[in-house]
């Protein structure tokens, strides 16, 4: 048999230590549990609150037979929560970024930095505004470098995208003080990171306007929604015109077309009250959920501190990590690559469909070099805007390509990332670090007899 042949001419490697990959046993054998953070958590209580609005046949947030509000109590509960001043629910993390850089006032001949390492959303908000997006490097926190957006700033720079990647802040203090000192505005992504902070303030509370995504993989969810915050009245007044109709209401839930400068072009994102039911009742468990992840992922780091031949994404504030994701880097591409599958073939795998161990230039997108649109300047129109628009002739001989972006060309290749149920029992927790341990050595002892 094969795996008998490979087993003897490694017979220099312990039997218990041969990986199942080579015809080893493997570490474990029963699948880990899915790996949908708030999606695991659904229980009585979403069913009470959803239920609530069906028997009430108020589905609208602004009015109806017997409106429950719940998303008035989600926006109510998210500001005493984390400390916004203002929260507004809309219907998904895209249009929330869509509105925010609509209320931004944003268009032609404003450019807009964003990390190389994101969600496309940001990038469609931009362009679709008729701004052009311009790529600025990450650090060892997989977020955007200060360094390297301090020298890409021009006089065309208007606002910043940051992205909060992964459930962890990297500096995002120095971003901050950076868009203050030079005035841009900024808007922090933090579709992945509900529930984090950074030395104690919560995510979206560092820039003008904090958005987060409540889509089934994030760290709380409604299946489809998110929330705006800001900390400005005339922004939120904006806010709240561009994600409905295009303009506020009154108290009674009217369409309030009484003021010049609120009477603007919307773009229909209100959050439903089922949305909002369901993201109450999440919110209500995020602490737990958010606290089970970062315990489980620093768990499995602080097992692999001293492993040879891993490094870890650096996070400068542990304790405001939402833990969803551990990053851990190998030297290089093709040991990346053999160690993401030496470890799933360990057991660190899932139900089918489920995907807590990924090598990440496996499921790219989150790349610019990866996103076509990005890279091919891509239009929704037939000429081409807001490419070809003569206010953005600076950007013509921008890049997307692959090479624009050294640090996150290098990550790209070399990252594998381990998604983290909230979900994971003591037993599942040691088997990965088991796992990944045995893998590290042989993948070191191999290179080391080269
Ligand atoms: C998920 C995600 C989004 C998009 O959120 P949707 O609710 O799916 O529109 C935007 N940005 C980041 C960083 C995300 O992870």
């Amino acid at each position: 048999m094969k795996t008998e042949a490979k087993a003897t001419k490694k017979s220099s490697i312990k039997t218990s230590a041969l990986l199942a990959l080579e015809g080893g046993l493997p570490v474990r054998t029963e699948p880990l549990p899915w790996d949908y953070p708030g999606a695991s958590f659904i229980d009585e209580e979403e069913l009470e609150l959803v239920t609530s609005v069906v028997r009430a046949h108020s589905p609208f947030r602004f009015y109806g037979p017997q409106a429950q509000h719940m998303v008035d109590m989600l926006e109510h509960e998210w500001r005493e929560t984390f400390g916004h001043r203002y929260a507004l629910g809309v219907s998904s993390g895209t249009a929330g970024l869509t509105v925010s850089i609509a209320a931004l006032g944003l268009g032609p001949g404003d450019e807009v930095m964003v990390p190389g390492y994101l969600c496309m959303s940001g990038l469609a908000a931009i362009v679709r505004a008729g701004a052009i997006p311009r790529l600025v490097d990450i650090d060892d926190t997989f977020c955007m470098s200060p360094d390297d957006l301090k020298a890409k700033i021009t006089p065309r720079t208007k606002a910043v995208i940051y992205n909060h990647m992964c459930g962890a802040p990297g500096h995002i203090q120095k971003i901050a003080e950076l868009c203050k000192k030079w005035h841009l505005s900024l808007i922090e992504d933090c579709s992945q990171a509900a529930g984090a902070s950074f030395e104690g303030t919560p995510v979206g509370r560092f820039g003008d306007i904090g958005v987060f995504s409540f889509q089934l993989n994030k760290n709380m969810t409604s299946g489809e929604g998110g929330m705006v915050v800001c900390q400005d009245h005339a922004l939120f007044r904006r806010l709240l015109a561009l994600h409905d109709l295009g303009y506020p209401r009154t108290l009674n839930g009217a369409l309030d077309a009484s003021r010049e400068h609120e009477q603007l072009w919307g773009i229909g994102a209100r959050m439903a009250e089922l949305s909002g039911a369901l993201a109450l009742a999440q919110l209500r468990k995020l602490p737990q959920i958010t606290s089970a992840m970062r315990k489980a992922k620093w768990a499995i780091r602080k097992g692999l501190a001293k492993t040879p031949g891993l490094t870890f994404r650096e996070v400068p504030d542990p304790a405001g990590d939402s833990g969803a994701f551990l990053l851990l880097l190998l030297e290089n591409a093709p040991r990346a690559k053999y160690f993401t599958d030496a470890l799933r073939a360990e057991g660190v795998c899932g139900p089918p469909g489920s995907v807590p161990c990924v090598a990440l230039s496996e499921r790219s997108l989150h790349w610019y070099c990866n996103i076509p649109s990005l890279v091919h300047k891509r239009s929704n129109s037939r000429e081409g805007f807001p490419w070809t628009h003569p206010d953005n002739a600076f950007a013509c001989d921008y890049s997307y390509y692959k090479g624009t972006l050294p640090v996150c060309d290098d990550y790209h290749e070399r990252t594998v990332v381990l998604t983290i149920a909230p979900t994971l029992k003591e037993q599942d927790i040691k088997d990965v670090t088991d796992a990944c341990q045995k893998v590290a050595r042989v993948v070191q002892s191999n290179c080391l007899r080269q």
